[in-house]
């Protein structure tokens, strides 16, 4: 890898004798590969992958490497992460039931961990301001299985009018000069210029202001990049702390090869240590850092104005035969109604699980309002894949076991001649060593191919 001389210049300046050692590992080392382990899922720890290297930081997190063709990719037991980005979410420290904001989520590395940690109670919101990415956003947290998750393509101003002091946590994994992915993704070098990470800054400040409109008093904002530029890591939180004197920095716990933050690549105050930097010539990981601010604003006492005419001007209520589609399919797959009429909503004839107290989104570009549920098509309902993988197969009466070889060929978008038993007509959700991946259709012992159209392109021919 051709480091450019006026980055390595730079750091030698900053790091002084220690400078051979971080570039050298740049450089030399081999990018350190893992993943985590989704505890949404049932029985999430039983996968067919090696854990006999668990991360002492992150519950959930192992080394090593996983295809992203696995089955258990591919119905969400796990997500594939480098070992630094991991810590980042971990240390939001996230309890169910709170609200959160992921500003700038996509492609989900950190999202999908937060709504592992809210464990269907409270509310993530996902957001990325690139639609394209904001797609692959909402692919990655449907496999999750979350059911507690609206998805946004916005611009942050745009989010900071609606969602006033919303948040008790909000996230900013900002856009940064991406030094510490040079190794991982040697193409982010030609990004780079002396004056890039200062071109960083500005935008930063920008996301940043948005993140604190939408701050509850009292909230915790977590702020993390994955560059090793002083001007986006120490010069930012010190650019915060002194625009906003109600954030006071909390200490993070530093695991061994942790760094903490630098004063003298800031301002030179002290309580800059609290933060962390993860090098990795020190890190078994790539280039992050990490800051995490509690706000002093007494909480409001005040309980959350509820608006349930905002509600129903985003959504529609479902009509007579539409409840009549559902609760029979409710009524075959679970023997019972699974939600109450009040979390049900329908948005261009898709049936929505939401909340009524989630927040109105009119007006906003949406991604997903909400779990997808399916879809209401000329009487009929047709359940969605999302809806799928959020699902216990132990809890549904109709489910298809399926073969890995079985499985490879429904993924591939073939339909399946279903020969042992005969099956009565209707949808079915499928598994695979008991993870659920989609519905299908058995209509005279042929199992239609239901599986997306665009998730069979990537995931076929392995
Ligand atoms: N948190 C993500 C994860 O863990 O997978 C990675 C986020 S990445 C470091 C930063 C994201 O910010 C990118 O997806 C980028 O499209 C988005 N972004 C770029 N400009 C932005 C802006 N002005 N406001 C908000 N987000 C922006």
């Amino acid at each position: 890898m051709n480091l450019p001389v006026k980055f390595i210049e730079k750091y030698q300046q900053l790091l002084g004798e220690e400078a051979t050692a971080f570039l050298t590992s740049l450089q030399t080392l081999k990018v350190q590969k893992g993943f985590r382990l989704n505890p949404l899922k049932p029985n999430f720890k039983q996968v067919k992958i090696d854990l006999s290297q668990p991360l002492a930081y992150v519950a959930t997190g192992y080394l090593g490497a996983v295809s992203g063709r696995s089955l258990e990719h591919q119905t969400g037991y796990l997500y594939s992460q480098e070992p630094s980005a991991m810590y980042v979410a971990e240390v939001a420290a996230v309890q169910p039931g709170e609200r959160i904001l992921d500003l700038c989520a996509a492609p989900g590395g950190k999202s999908t961990q937060l709504a592992g940690k809210l464990q269907g109670q409270g509310l993530l919101v996902a957001n990325e301001i690139d639609a394209k990415r904001a797609r692959v956003l909402a692919e990655n947290l449907e496999r999750t299985g979350a059911t507690n998750v609206q998805i946004l393509n916005e611009q942050p101003a745009k989010l900071a009018k609606k969602f006033k002091e919303f948040f008790d946590k909000v996230l900013v994994d900002a856009p940064c000069s991406g030094e510490g992915m040079f190794r991982k993704d040697p193409s982010a070098i030609t990004y780079w210029s002396p004056g890039y990470p200062r071109e960083c800054a500005n935008r930063q400040r920008e996301i940043l202001k948005s993140a604190w409109q939408m701050l509850k008093p009292g909230g915790q904002l977590i702020y993390s990049t994955c560059t090793f530029a002083p001007e986006e890591d120490e010069q930012i939180v010190a650019w915060l702390l002194a625009e906003y004197p109600t954030l006071k920095l909390l200490p993070l716990k530093k695991y061994s090869g942790m760094d903490s933050g630098r004063p003298e690549f800031a301002d030179g105050r002290a309580e800059l240590t609290k933060t962390i930097r993860l090098f990795p010539h020190h890190f078994q990981g790539e280039g992050h850092f990490i800051a995490k601010f509690q706000d002093m604003r007494p909480q409001s006492t005040q309980k959350p104005k509820k608006s349930k005419k905002r509600f129903n001007q985003f959504f529609r209520v479902l009509n007579p035969s539409e409840r009549g589609y559902w609760q029979e399919f409710c009524q075959l797959q679970f023997g019972r109604q699974l939600f109450e009429f009040a979390d049900l909503r329908v948005l261009n004839d898709k049936l929505y699980y939401v909340k009524p107290h989630w927040p109105d989104l009119t007006g906003l570009r949406v991604v997903r309002p909400g779990l997808e549920l399916g879809v209401f098509k000329k009487k009929r309902f047709e359940p969605a894949y999302g809806f799928a993988l959020s699902l216990d197969p132990t809890l549904c009466q109709r489910v298809i076991e399926l073969s890995s070889d079985q499985w490879n060929q429904y993924v591939q978008g073939h339909p399946l001649q279903l020969s042992s038993i005969a099956k009565k007509n209707g949808w079915y959700l499928l598994t695979c060593q008991q993870k659920a991946f989609s519905f299908g259709k058995v209509t005279n012992q042929v199992l239609k191919n239901y599986f997306p159209k665009g998730l069979r392109l990537r995931y076929g021919q392995r």
